[in-house]
């Protein structure tokens, strides 16, 4: 109920402003030129057999030490390990089940056949697996910067379409592979990841190069990771489709009888739509969005480094494998909205916004999942504003939404791994970054936040940074942001801010602008007098009071903290005005209350002044 309540509360009074024209797109200045890292890299021959769910393969691990450590041993991450046992660590947290989707009959699982030194000896025999995890030690350990090539064979066995991986839809014959084959771990800043795969949590991967040919039946249309290296050739009764892909960090495949493709161009990016007709045909909706967003991302924060990006629709009966982001690919669906409800858009404006946040920057998504999916939030429900477009809940922008879901539960910090939140994940993780994010752009200036922004990702593109390196890019451009970092983003409180009533005597005026927040955001003040003149003041976010004093003669009519609406995450803005006029509402009957609803509305707005 209060959910609802703040929903059209908030849409009610911040609506209109919400569509307000931005300030027009600035061009980011270009990002210096980094070549993504060979890390772990990936030669794989791969079939998928759509009778019995699974994917065989076989192929070369190359893993080059990106460390000044001698390494010991290796790490592989199994993922479908967790959907093997209901004793997996992944189900037991998640009681079996991932985003309003249960695991029911969807047991998936991944087993090794081979794992070898290249033209060497056996490693699997002397390896151990738990849960997820499996430890590799080395027979000679591998030096800083040397490469090790791993002989793999294994057999995935997919779900029926759960926690984004697995089949579904007609006939069972949608397929999205994810999370599927033997996935080399991360050794960052002296230490191997070895966290296992929570239920809450997404994914850390190294940089590579992968090289598949994945073979399917013949009526089969293959969609995946990077940019197809040549056409699919037939061999018999099956047909091999062969993907490169370089600079990324997974690789992950569709396929489906029932795909139509689509392409569109947003700048030198080639944009190709693997379409399910038979689920409503939103292509033209696909592309609209995803032309747009891809180019607005790149304006804003430095170019889109590849050269393809594949969106995958999903069928709405294998929705657990929609709204999810790869490295060049992502896939789509309504997640069972209605056609016209915006969702669609909304999804993927966001997970065109992973292709920054963390494909080009690879944050360790579980262990600070705000870098992750805070960015990619505030990213696209900021594509809104620009665009003008109403992505998301119908009525409900997408903004407002993300302010009422904060405005639900203020008291979280967002700064959390994954795996400590419960059901508060969302609003710590998604929304409230968002919200803050916005509001950080609105009290340094849309111009200024861009190039902060543009100039983390060239510091960090193809790298892993951490919030701590994220904080520190940002501070360089724009000062200290103690409030933001450790306040808002590691704290609880809100931000908030209330001026007291106007007192206007013969001997002049007075009037108090206080933080009634925890978060000492600096905020404006506006005084208008009685003239019509107005002074554009400042509250400098510290603990004292702003004590306002102005000589007689032109009485002070109204004061307004934050007249223009920058502090977006601030919840309670009934306070932020004091009118000199209200001393008549006690006695006055409907005309003056609803003149005071109609200010009310309007300084909330930001329009006063
Ligand atoms: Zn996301």
């Amino acid at each position: 109920m209060r959910h609802n309540y703040l929903l059209i509360l908030l849409s009610i009074l911040l609506a209109p402003l919400l569509l307000a024209a931005a300030p027009p797109p600035r061009s980011a200045p270009p990002p210096r030129a980094a070549t993504p890292p060979d890390v772990a890299s990936y030669t794989l021959r791969v079939t998928l057999d759509p009778a019995a769910k699974t994917v065989r393969g076989e192929g070369l691990i190359a893993y080059r030490n990106p460390s000044p450590d001698t390494l010991r041993e290796l790490w592989i991450r199994l993922y479908l390990k967790a959907f093997s046992t209901p004793d997996s660590l992944w189900l037991r947290e998640s009681g079996g089940a991932h985003r309003g989707f249960d695991s029911a009959d969807s047991r998936g699982d991944i087993t090794l056949s081979r794992l070898a030194l290249r033209g060497g000896p056996d490693l699997l025999a002397s390896s151990t697996l738990t849960d997820t995890l499996l430890r590799v030690p080395l027979p000679t350990p591998l030096a800083p910067g040397a490469l090790i090539e791993l002989d793999v064979a294994w057999e995935s066995l997919l779900p029926r379409v759960f926690a984004r991986t697995g089949y579904g839809g007609r006939d069972d014959s949608f397929f999205m592979v994810g999370q599927w084959y033997p996935k080399m771990a991360v050794y960052h800043d002296g230490r191997w990841d070895t966290e296992p795969w929570h239920a809450n949590s997404e994914f850390f991967h190294d940089f590579g190069r992968y090289e598949l040919e994945i073979t399917a039946p013949a009526e089969y249309v293959v969609a995946g990771v990077g940019v197809p290296s040549a056409g699919p050739r037939t061999v018999g009764a099956a047909r091999i489709w062969p993907f490169l892909a370089e600079g990324v960090t997974d690789f992950a495949f569709a396929a489906s009888p029932d795909f139509v493709t689509h392409t569109a161009q947003s700048g030198p990016t080639e944009i190709v739509l693997y379409d399910l007709p038979r689920e409503g045909g939103a292509a033209a909706r696909y592309l609209d969005v995803a032309v747009g967003a891809l180019a607005a991302y790149s304006a804003w924060f430095g170019a889109y480094p590849h050269p393809r990006l594949t969106l995958i629709d999903v069928p709405a009966s294998a929705g657990g494998a929609g709204g999810m982001e790869y490295p060049t690919l992502i896939t789509g669906g309504t997640l069972g909205a209605e056609p016209d409800a915006g969702f669609l858009e909304l999804v993927v404006a966001h997970e065109i916004a992973h292709q920054w946040w963390p494909m080009q920057t690879a944050t360790n998504e579980g262990r600070e999942p705000w870098l992750d999916e805070g960015l990619t939030e505030y990213s696209g429900i900021r594509y809104q504003l620009e665009s003008g477009r109403e992505l998301g809940f119908g009525a409900i922008s997408a903004p407002v939404y993300d302010l009422a879901s904060y405005a639900a539960g203020p008291g979280v910090r967002s700064d959390l791994p994954a795996w400590e939140y419960d059901s508060e994940y969302a609003i710590a993780v998604y929304s409230k970054p968002a919200v803050g994010l916005l509001t950080l752009e609105r009290v340094v200036g849309t111009e200024r936040f861009r190039a902060a922004m543009a100039a983390y990702l060239a510091e960090w593109r193809f790298r892993h940074p951490t919030a701590a390196d994220f904080r520190a890019a940002m501070e360089a451009e724009l000062g200290e942001l103690g409030w933001f970092f450790d306040d808002y983003i590691g704290g609880t409180g809100v931000i908030g801010y209330r001026a007291t009533p106007i007192v206007n005597g013969p001997d002049g005026s007075s009037v108090r602008v206080e933080r009634s927040g925890a978060i000492p955001v600096p905020a404006e003040v506006l005084v208008r007098f009685a003239s019509g003149r107005t002074q554009l003041l400042a509250h400098d976010g510290g603990a004292a009071p702003l004590e306002l004093s102005f000589p007689a003669g032109d009485p002070v009519r109204a004061v307004v903290v934050d007249p223009e609406h920058k502090l977006y995450a601030e919840l309670d803005r009934r306070d932020n005005g004091a009118y000199a006029e209200l001393r008549l509402l006690p006695q006055a009957g409907f005309a003056a209350r609803l003149a005071f609803w109609t200010q009310l509305i309007i300084q909330s707005l930001g329009l006063f002044g």
